[in-house]
C-alpha cells in the first residue's frame, strides 16, 4: 500500500522492515481526563490501518503509551487530593472502555511512562555520552545545536525560534529558546524519581523514545499520533532517538488531521468538545460514530456537527437494511453474470482506495455504488445467486476493515424481543423469580424494560 509520510512529504510505498509483520508506535492519550472525540478521530483512523493491513495478512505488533505524567495529570491529582497512579488508573480505564465502545481493536502493550523511567534515564545517559545533553539547575536538556540534522519532520520555521530572537530563553533556564527539556528538575507537589542529575521527573517527548525502542527495536515501521504531535513532540523524539543511538527511529510517520467544531480544533483548552460518553447520553449509536470519524480521509480535517452525525447514522442505516434484505432475498433463477462483474469492480476500487493512503471516502463510495447495483436488481428480480455471493463478501470486507458489524442491530434486537417473551410466559406461570432474573440480566447489559398499559417496551440505557 502507499501511505502518505510526513517525513518525506509524500505519499510512498508502505513497506515493513520485516516482510508480513508492521511494527507500530502511536502516542496515546494522556489520561488525566476522559478523551473527548477528537482524540478519538486520530486512534479510529489508527484502527483503520491496523484493521486494513490485518485483512491484507500482515501481522501487527502495535504498542501504544499511556502518558501518566505530565503537567496536566499532576495538577489533577493534587486537585483532587489523589495519587497519581488512581487519578490515572480511573482514565484509563474510561479510555478503554471507550476505546471498545468504538470497536477499536485492543494495542498489544499500553506501556506507561511511570512504570519506565529507568529506560528514559538510559537513554538520557546515552545522549549525554554522545554529548547531546547539559544540566541547569537540576534538569537535564538537549542541546538541539548539538544534532545537526534536527528538524527532519520541518513543519515550522525554526528560524525565529533562535537564540536571543523573539522568545526569552532566560525564561527556560536553557541555552537556546530550541533545547527541550529530557529531565524536569524536581520541584514542590510533583512526584520526583532519583537520577544520576538528581531527582526529578521525564519530560513528555522521552517516554515515547524510550518505550517505542523497548517494545518495537530502535527502528520500526510506523509512528503515529494526530498533526499537533509533528512539531514538538515528534521533532523531539526523533532527535532524542538520533542522539542516544544515532538512528531516526521510525521510517514512516503519518499524522491524522484534526475534528474541528465550528471551524476550530477540537479541544479541551477551547472547552468545544464533546466526548462520546456526552454522545452516547444523547442517544448517539457508537458505530455511527464511528462510520462519521472514518468517512472522511484522514488527511483532511473533519468538522463535527450533529447533522454530519445524524447523516453517517443514515448512511449505516442504508448499509445495514441492505444487508438485511439481502439476507432475505430469493436469488432469481437466471444468472446475471454484468452484476456479479460490476460488484467485483466496485470491490477491487474499494480495496484500492485504502491501498491509496487509505482513502476511506472513496472507498465508501465504490460501497455504495455496488448497494445501488444491487438494489436496482433486486427490484426487477435480477440478483442472482453469484452477486449475492459476492455482495455478501464486499459486506464481510466492510465489516472487517471499518471494523462496523452491519448486523449486531437486528440480532440484538431479535434477542431482547426473545428474552422479553421468555419473561411474559414467566410471570404467567406466576415465576416472578424467574421474570426478575430475566429484567436483571437484561440491565447489566443495559437494555431497561418498562411495563405499560401497551405491553413491555424496552430501551438501551
Ligand atoms: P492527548 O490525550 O492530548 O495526548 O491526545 C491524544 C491524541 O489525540 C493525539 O494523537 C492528538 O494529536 C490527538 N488529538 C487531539 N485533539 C485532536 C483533534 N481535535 N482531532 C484529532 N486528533 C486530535
Ligand atoms: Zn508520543
Amino acid at each position: 500500500m502507499r501511505l502518505y509520510n510526513s517525513l518525506t512529504r509524500r505519499v510512498e510505498p508502505f513497506q515493513s522492515l520485516d516482510p508480513g509483520v508492521v511494527r507500530m508506535y502511536t502516542c496515546g492519550p494522556t489520561v488525566y481526563d476522559v478523551a473527548h472525540i477528537g482524540n478519538f478521530r486520530t486512534f479510529l483512523a489508527e484502527d483503520l490501518l491496523k484493521r486494513f493491513l490485518l485483512w491484507t495478512g500482515m501481522k501487527v505488533h502495535h504498542v501504544k503509551n499511556l502518558t501518566d505524567i505530565d503537567d496536566r495529570t499532576i495538577a489533577r491529582a493534587n486537585r483532587e487530593g489523589v495519587s497519581l497512579r488512581d487519578l490515572t488508573d480511573h482514565y484509563a480505564a474510561l479510555f478503554f472502555e471507550d476505546m471498545k465502545t468504538l470497536n477499536c481493536l485492543p494495542a498489544d502493550e499500553y506501556p506507561r511512562a511511570t512504570d519506565h523511567i529507568p529506560e528514559m534515564l538510559a537513554l538520557v545517559a546515552r545522549m549525554e555520552h554522545n554529548g547531546h545533553t547539559y544540566l541547569s539547575q537540576g534538569s537535564v536538556y538537549f542541546r538541539v545545536a548539538s544534532l545537526p540534522e534536527y528538524g527532519a519532520l520541518c513543519t515550522v520555521d525554526l528560524s525565529g525560534n533562535l537564540d536571543g530572537a523573539r522568545v526569552d530563553s532566560d525564561h527556560y533556564d536553557k541555552e537556546s529558546a530550541r533545547d527541550f527539556v529530557l529531565w524536569k528538575g524536581a520541584k514542590e507537589r510533583e512526584p520526583s524519581w532519583e537520577s544520576p542529575w538528581g531527582p526529578g521527573r521525564p519530560g513528555w517527548h522521552l517516554e515515547c523514545s524510550a518505550m517505542s525502542a523497548k517494545y518495537l527495536g530502535e527502528v520500526f515501521d510506523l509512528h503515529t499520533g494526530g498533526v499537533d504531535l509533528v512539531f514538538p513532540h515528534h521533532e523531539n523524539e526523533i532527535a532524542q532517538s538520533r542522539g542516544a543511538t544515532g538512528k531516526s527511529p521510525a521510517r514512516h510517520w503519518m499524522h491524522m488531521e484534526h475534528l474541528l467544531v465550528n471551524g476550530e480544533k477540537m479541544s479541551k483548552s477551547l472547552g468545544n468538545f464533546y466526548t462520546l460518553r456526552d454522545l452516547l447520553e444523547k442517544g448517539a449509536d457508537p458505530m455511527a460514530l464511528r462510520y462519521l470519524l472514518l468517512s472522511v480521509s484522514y488527511r483532511k480535517q473533519l468538522n463535527f456537527t450533529f447533522e454530519a452525525l445524524d447523516a453517517a447514522k443514515a448512511a449505516l442505516g442504508r448499509l445495514r437494511d441492505f444487508a438485511a434484505r439481502m439476507e432475505g432475498a430469493v436469488p432469481a433463477s437466471e444468472p446475471n453474470p454484468g452484476l456479479a462483474q460490476a460488484i467485483e469492480g466496485h470491490r477491487r476500487a474499494f480495496k484500492e482506495a485504502l491501498e491509496d493512503d487509505l482513502n476511506s471516502a472513496v472507498a465508501l463510495s465504490a460501497l455504495f455504488d455496488a448497494l445501488r447495483a444491487c438494489n436496482t436488481a433486486m427490484d426487477a428480480g435480477a440478483f442472482c445467486t453469484a452477486s449475492q455471493t459476492s455482495m455478501a463478501g464486499f459486506l464481510a470486507d466492510f465489516e472487517a476493515v471499518f471494523g462496523i458489524p452491519l448486523k449486531v442491530a437486528h440480532s440484538l434486537e431479535a434477542e431482547v424481543e426473545a428474552l422479553i417473551a421468555k419473561r411474559q410466559e414467566a410471570r404467567k406461570a406466576k415465576d416472578f423469580k424467574e421474570a426478575d432474573r430475566i429484567r436483571d440480566d437484561l440491565k447489566a447489559r443495559g437494555i431497561l424494560l418498562e411495563d405499560g398499559p401497551q405491553g413491555v417496551r424496552w430501551k438501551k440505557s
